[in-house]
């Protein structure tokens, strides 16, 4: 009987769905990360006009994501095209279990423009691999007869067409000079004279305290959302859909544009009167456990909002700016430190991908080829500074900048780490991963792969650096203060590995150059030991 309930239910959704696309002349395809409410696209209604947004495997399974991740993406999808449908737009929302007949993306559209629909338009992705395949997708459908068009996203301070005025192939680019000009053309944090507000462009200098024992007991606890995603756990289930990480029924990332504001909000009122000071600071408290306050600090956490579009970074650099100007307690130092990372290196990192991609993908300067160690994928390191990092991002899919680049992204740099495995790694643990901000990010910045393109040097750190910014060590198996003996920290001596190593590529460095006049002082038996030590944990990286 429920058999037949169930068949008679999903015949008439099918025939629902049919007489939808049957009535339609145009058909919009919205893609996961472009919940973007304030698009022209929704201005107006049309009713010749099906927008289709859908859940789709090739997108389930080109990497294995976080579980927290495709929940996220799918709640958020089902969220923006109930909004749509409330607003009036003609939508179809589809699930895995009605698009599972589909190999693929252009498969999908090509059955569903099979009815009446005379002219399908898309958003520019913001993905290589997307827009390559709809670029495709549509000459083919031009040869049928059918118009397309291509629109931009709307979301980027710079469109999409004017990427290859600021940014050159395979040339290096520094980001300071990209954000003047980005604060110039915008017209912020800048007086009548273009010249930056409070004299200087940078405030990073301020930006690097660590986390006192007093300081962590005053870090306001995250701001979390509650939703029930068990329907989606059930369809990934039902749809064998490999997942990484922890994700329960209930999700904690937001959803819609108004929880993308509470967020911000919460953030603008409790956490960027700090943000700056402690923006590279990290903490586990001697906890062995991830607690509710280390996970995110005095983070935004805006990132999964704003890389699907349900909040745009216009948006959230104006709130920060009238929250700078109406309260005391928000210094330059800390407005600016945030208006950087999104107006300065969101945009960049874009715009280093697109004028590289593709040939991006497979840079491996340093010919790194080594394994990922099998703890990447549950954490089980004696190493703590790791072991709290990789827990972190897999219990809450969230790890900050400095355990991205200078815990994990370190440890792969000093390593040898493969390019290709470091970017599965990172495109599938973060619930903010999208390839075009992933990849330059860790290939570039982290990893050093394109060669200094993005980075104007190697981030490679020993044991030191962790132990200014965290207080990782203290409850760490090994010794932060030891480069050679039995439980030495393995990043002492794999940095002076690493840096002998490159030595050709980075001692000219002018940035690096006080590094080689230390190793250079130290005696040569003393050199040879820590390589020694270096090339005994590079052989059994798996069990460190
Ligand atoms: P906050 O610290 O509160 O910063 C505010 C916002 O600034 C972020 O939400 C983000 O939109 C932007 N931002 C800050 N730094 C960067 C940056 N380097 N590049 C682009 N935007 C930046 N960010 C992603 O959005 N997706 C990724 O897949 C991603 N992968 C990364 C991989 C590595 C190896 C590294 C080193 C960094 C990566 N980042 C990525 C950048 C950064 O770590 C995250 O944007 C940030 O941690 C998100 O948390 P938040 O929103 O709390 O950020
Ligand atoms: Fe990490 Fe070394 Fe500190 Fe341990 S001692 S937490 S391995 S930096």
């Amino acid at each position: 009987m429920i058999g037949i309930t169930l068949f008679i239910v999903r015949s008439a959704a099918k025939t629902r769905r049919e007489n939808m696309i049957n009535h339609s002349k145009k058909l919009r395809l919205i893609l996961g990360d472009q919940l973007n409410a304030t698009h022209p696209w929704f201005k107006e209604v049309d009713d010749n006009c099906l927008y289709v947004i859908a859940e789709l495997h090739q997108e389930t399974s080109y990497v294995t994501h976080h579980q927290q991740k495709i929940q996220a993406f799918f709640a958020a999808m089902a969220a923006f095209a109930n909004v749509l449908k409330e607003a009036g737009h003609r939508v179809l929302h589809l699930t895995l279990d009605e698009t599972k007949q589909y190999k693929d993306l252009p498969d999908m559209l090509t059955n569903l423009l099979e009815n009446n629909v005379q002219h399908f338009e898309y958003q520019q992705p913001d993905e290589y691999r997307l827009s390559q395949q709809l670029t495709l997708f549509c000459e083919k459908i031009t040869s049928k007869n059918m118009s397309f068009s291509c629109v931009d996203s709307h979301h980027f301070f710079l469109p999409h067409h004017e990427l290859t005025e600021h940014f050159k192939v395979d040339t290096s680019h520094r980001m300071e000079f990209f954000y003047r000009y980005m604060r110039k053309r915008f017209n912020v944090l800048v007086d009548d004279d273009n010249k930056p507000e409070g004299g200087k462009w940078n405030y990073d200098q301020q930006n690097r305290n660590k986390l006192k024992k007093k300081d962590i007991a005053s870090i306001p606890a995250p701001l979390v959302f509650s939703h029930n995603v068990s329907e989606i756990n059930d369809r990934l289930a039902r749809h064998q859909v490999k997942t990484i990480g922890q994700g329960d029924s209930t999700l904690l990332w937001p959803i819609n544009r108004q929880e993308s504001l509470q967020l911000l909000d919460f953030f603008c009122r409790y956490l960027l009167p700090s943000f700056g000071t402690f923006q590279d600071a990290m903490t586990c408290n001697g906890d062995d456990v991830v607690t509710q306050k280390q996970w995110s600090l005095y983070h935004s956490r805006v990132s999964f909002s704003l890389n699907s579009k349900m909040l745009s970074p216009t948006l959230v650099v104006d709130t920060v700016l009238k929250h700078y100007q109406c309260n005391d307690a928000i210094s330059i130092a800390q407005a600016e430190g945030f208006i950087r990372q999104i107006l300065g290196w969101r945009e960049f990192i874009r715009g280093m991908y697109w004028i590289n991609m593709p040939q991006y993908q497979n840079k491996n300067s340093l010919k790194a080829k080594n394994n990922l160690p099998s703890w990447f994928w549950n954490g089980d390191t004696k190493m703590n500074c790791l072991h709290h990092a990789i827990n972190q991002s897999l219990q809450y899919s969230y790890a900050h900048h400095i355990q991205r680049l200078m815990i994990t992204g370190n440890f792969c740099l000093l390593t040898g780490i493969e390019p290709a495995q470091v970017d599965q790694w990172y495109l599938g643990i973060y619930v903010d991963a999208i390839e075009w901000v992933e990849l330059p990010n860790t290939r570039g910045m982290s990893q050093f792969a394109d060669g200094g393109l993005i980075a104007s040097k190697a981030y490679a750190a020993s044991g030191n650096y962790v132990n200014k910014m965290s207080d990782y060590c203290q409850s760490c198996h090994y010794n932060v203060k030891e480069k050679t003996s039995e439980n030495a920290c393995p990043l002492n001596s794999l940095y002076w590995h690493f840096m002998d190593k490159h030595s050709e590529l980075f001692e000219s460095n002018p940035r690096q150059a006080m590094v080689y006049r230390n190793w250079r002082k130290q005696t040569e038996e003393q050199r040879q030991a820590t390589l020694a030590k270096a090339q005994d944990y590079l052989r059994n990286l798996d069990t460190l």
